[in-house]
């Protein structure tokens, strides 16, 4: 396939469906439940709905749950989703299928990773007492965070930089003998920016640290290998571009070399050596299993797995790397088809223009919040889903498996036409919802 070259003011619509007609991952998109008329830009919050879920999830309900009752924990393999789950996210980020389980959200895996490196390194090195992050990260990393620091009392530190290019230059300022993890999110929620994550990697190791990769935005959207970066833990998002579902649970990978020792303060029955032996002490299961805290969250595992499924089947044809091409191409084109509209009026790209350090995610900042909030607003009235980011930012995700070239370009003309109209002046868009 030939992807678009910068000069997009000549890409026509035909192009678009002719590049839709050559994609290796078209097929994809009828595996997911897509209502007509909207064109959804905003997978990178909530993936949409794979046409897979609500068989899987009836079948779970009425079979298993209904007839099957109590057997199903053994009978319906329900007892081990977690880590079968965890074995088929594996692949998609470079990881081995024992070094991955599905649990918790995002936040509480965030917890559980950056407790095991603190208690490890206060063993060898306790001057160690520094978790570094982005100041822009999304922000319940950096409360768990706080809410570690604070419940541990051992002096330790969040330190935040104000501003991270991709290959982690303004790390070496911070990084020290005090510094005992790194917490990252490799691609910014709001601007895209994607890091390195094997420079960053071995940068934070060379100085002692231990790596912790946040992957919500990137699990799904491009391959990631984080073997090949050597990376210490990683947690990700079940419900942006894996499709889950709202709340779905999220992943936690520890690498194999740290697992012996890996202990988390959120000791379940269920991370038990034996937990139908009922001890009243805890002993850790071997392995990932003792990431796991209660009972599997059964409904919503039933739902990310069959996403999941729909996953492998949809990039059998093409493999991940037609997944990044894709990625990489459907944003390329929208930032060069909204060049001329960004110059009209006002809109400054908030994403690398460089597709090496971009993740499936454009957002433009304009100067006014308020009108960046409006606009958002009126666009999806009029079925063109992205989403606003406070305090400027509209930001639009694409989600590889089910948005087409042509979607970009109807984007596009749709956001051209609220902006040269005015449309998004219309009261009905001032007033800000809770969930933006
Ligand atoms: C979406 C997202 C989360 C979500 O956390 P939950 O606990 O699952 O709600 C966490 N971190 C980042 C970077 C995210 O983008």
């Amino acid at each position: 396939m030939t992807l678009l070259q910068s000069n997009s003011a000549t890409v026509t619509r035909q192009d678009c469906l002719a590049l839709d007609a050559n994609d290796p991952l078209a097929a994809a998109r009828s595996l997911f439940e897509l209502p007509s008329g909207v064109i959804y830009l905003d997978g990178n919050s909530l993936g949409a709905l794979p046409k897979a879920v609500a068989a899987a999830v009836q079948k779970t309900v009425t079979q298993e749950w209904g007839q099957d009752l109590i057997t199903s924990w053994n009978k319906a393999g329900w007892m081990n989703l977690p880590q079968e789950i965890g074995g088929l996210i594996a692949p998609l980020i470079g990881a081995a299928q024992d070094e991955v389980v599905v649990a918790d959200s995002t936040s509480v895996n965030v917890f559980k990773a950056l407790a095991d490196a603190l208690q490890r390194q206060s063993k060898t090195s306790p001057k160690r007492s520094k978790i570094i992050s982005e100041r822009g990260n999304f922000p319940t990393d950096l409360y768990m965070a706080q809410g570690l620091s604070s419940l541990l009392n051992q002096g330790h530190e969040l330190v935040l930089i104000d501003s991270l290019d991709a290959y982690g230059t303004e790390l070496n300022a911070v990084l020290g003998t005090d510094s005992a993890v790194v917490m990252l999110t490799q691609v910014d929620y709001r601007s895209g920016r994607k890091l390195d994550m094997k420079s960053v990697t071995q940068k934070v190791q060379a100085a002692g640290a231990l790596m912790l990769w946040d992957l919500a935005h990137s699990a799904g959207a491009f391959s990631v290998d984080l073997n090949g970066a050597n990376a210490d833990y990683a947690v990700g998002c079940g419900y942006k571009y894996l499709n889950g579902g709202p709340g779905a649970p999220s992943f936690i990978f520890v690498a194999k070399r740290h697992q012996e020792h890996f202990t988390q303060p959120l000791m379940g029955w269920l991370g038990h050596a034996a937990p139908f032996a009922f001890e009243p002490d805890y002993r850790p299961a071997p392995g990932m299993i003792r990431a796991i805290c209660g009972s599997p969250t059964v409904l919503s595992l039933i739902a990310l797995r069959a996403a999941i499924q729909t996953f492998h089947t949809a990039i059998a044809k093409g493999g991940l790397p037609a997944l990044a091409d894709k990625s990489t191409a459907l944003t390329q084109l929208f930032i060069d088809l909204a060049a001329p509209l960004a110059q009209q009026h006002g809109l400054t790209l908030a994403a690398p223009a460089q597709s090496a350090i971009r993740g499936s995610q454009v957002s433009f900042s304009l100067a006014n919040g308020q009108q960046a909030y409006a606009v958002v607003q009126a666009l999806i009235a009029q079925g063109v889903i992205g989403d606003f980011r406070a305090p400027n930012i509209l930001r639009f995700g694409f989600a590889p498996l089910y948005v087409r070239y042509v979607d970009v370009f109807d984007a596009v003309a749709l956001i051209a036409k609220t902006l040269n109209t005015g449309y998004w002046r219309e009261p009905q868009f001032q007033t800000r919802n809770a969930v933006t």
